[in-house]
């Protein structure tokens, strides 16, 4: 026990220690804690979809239909109709042949990673995958050679020296970075896959219900759907609800079925659950580019502040604002929260020292006049 104090105090010295902090109420753009409302820059609900009323009354209508919980896992009872309506839907959404629900993102990442990859394989993962593909990699136990963000030149150094070890390759990148706000380079990444004979799998959290036409996501919008492998996402950011999905061909998602360790041994998602994220993606159908006005908000707000001398990246609703060390990030947060803003500091060890950074989450339902006010408190060196 001394041992596990002993680690929270120096996470505490550090500034790097995390507590939780709830919120009384959420709402899209806004959120209340201890009494106080905030401009809520810190959620994922890009789209408001958490309370849009369509989602909500399935998720109501599913409640009285079914009940709660769906009481077992997929390959037991727990498969119902609705399920593989969503599955469908999901696969017409993102233009595959199938598609196959996990229970969360970070589930679907650590079982499909080591459904694919074995000791005999090798998996490319750009330096910034997210750390359920990274923990899926290490489950997996192939050898995780890791390439620099973004880097098709050190990616394509590393293949040409290490792929040929191996009899399988996986090559893994998120489309949208969800810390950066970065796209990830598609084309480049489809040539090397093809040439170096690698599946290709993404992870489309943030691009999904934002990027292309009607929010199908980065893949879609690059017209590289038949090329790339497996298009992994999730219901719980821009489509307001919990849980992701997988789309592949069929070959590949009835292998799942049959070998992804996450979707075997856990209970299906709660059909509410299920009829509000088919709620969100039918919804997206019926948009045009539900994404395109929240990316033009982003990247005025962008283009101001950089205007104010700040280091700001990204090319997507994540606008991440570069502070540097973990402190004084810590600081203008809470002096931005003291203002009325809700803004995440983020450090390391989700970042890589010394890039801590305030993580600017935009949504469609801020507005421009939110969008000034909080650049007017952010204050460098408060
Ligand atoms: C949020 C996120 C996940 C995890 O998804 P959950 O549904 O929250 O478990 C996976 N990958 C990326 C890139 C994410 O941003």
């Amino acid at each position: 026990m001394d041992k596990l104090a002993r680690f929270l105090e120096e996470r505490e010295r550090q500034h790097l220690l995390r507590v939780l902090a709830p919120l009384e109420q959420r709402f899209p753009a806004r959120a209340v804690r201890d009494g106080v409302e905030l401009i809520d820059f810190s959620s994922n609900d890009y789209l408001g979809l958490s309370h849009h009323p369509k989602v909500v009354q399935a998720a109501q209508d599913a409640l009285d239909n079914y009940g709660m919980g769906a009481g077992a896992s997929r390959l037991m009872s727990g498969d119902l109709a609705i399920h593989h309506e969503l599955e469908e839907t999901v696969a017409e959404f993102k233009g595959k042949e199938a598609a196959l629900v996990f229970n969360s993102g970070y589930q679907a990442n650590i079982g499909i990673i080591p459904a694919l990859a074995d000791r005999h394989s090798v998996i490319f993962a750009d330096q910034l995958c997210h750390a359920s593909m990274l923990d899926g990699a290490l489950l997996s136990r192939a050898k995780l050679i890791r390439f620099r963000h973004n880097d098709l030149v050190h990616l394509e150094e590393l293949l040409r020296k290490r792929r040929a070890e191996f009899s399988d390759a996986l090559l893994l990148t998120e489309t949208v970075f969800s810390m950066d706000g970065d796209l990830a380079p598609l084309k480049g990444l489809v040539e090397l896959k093809t040439r170096y004979r690698c599946l290709l799998m993404v992870d489309e959290a943030h691009a999904t219900g934002i990027f292309g036409p009607q929010g199908r996501g980065r893949v879609s919008d690059e017209g590289l759907t038949g090329e790339v492998d497996l298009i992994m996402g999730t219901f719980s950011k821009a489509l307001g609800g919990f849980g992701a999905y997988l789309a592949a061909s069929s070959t590949v998602v009835q292998y799942l079925i049959n070998s992804a360790r996450s979707f075997i041994y856990s209970t299906a998602l709660p059909p509410a659950v299920i009829a509000a994220n088919l709620a969100a993606v039918r919804w997206c159908l019926e948009q045009e580019r539900p994404g395109q006005q929240l990316l033009t908000l982003a990247a005025r707000f962008r283009q101001a502040l950089q205007g104010k001398g700040w280091q700001v990246g990204g090319e997507s609703q994540i606008v991440p604002v570069m502070v540097g060390e973990s402190e004084p990030t810590a600081l203008l947060a809470k002096e931005l929260q003291r203002h009325g803003f809700l803004v995440l500091p983020i450090r390391p060890p989700t970042v890589p020292e010394g890039q801590a950074r305030l993580r600017f989450s935009l949504c469609s339902a801020h507005t421009d006049e939110q969008l000034d006010q909080v650049m007017q408190a952010i204050v460098p060196g408060i």
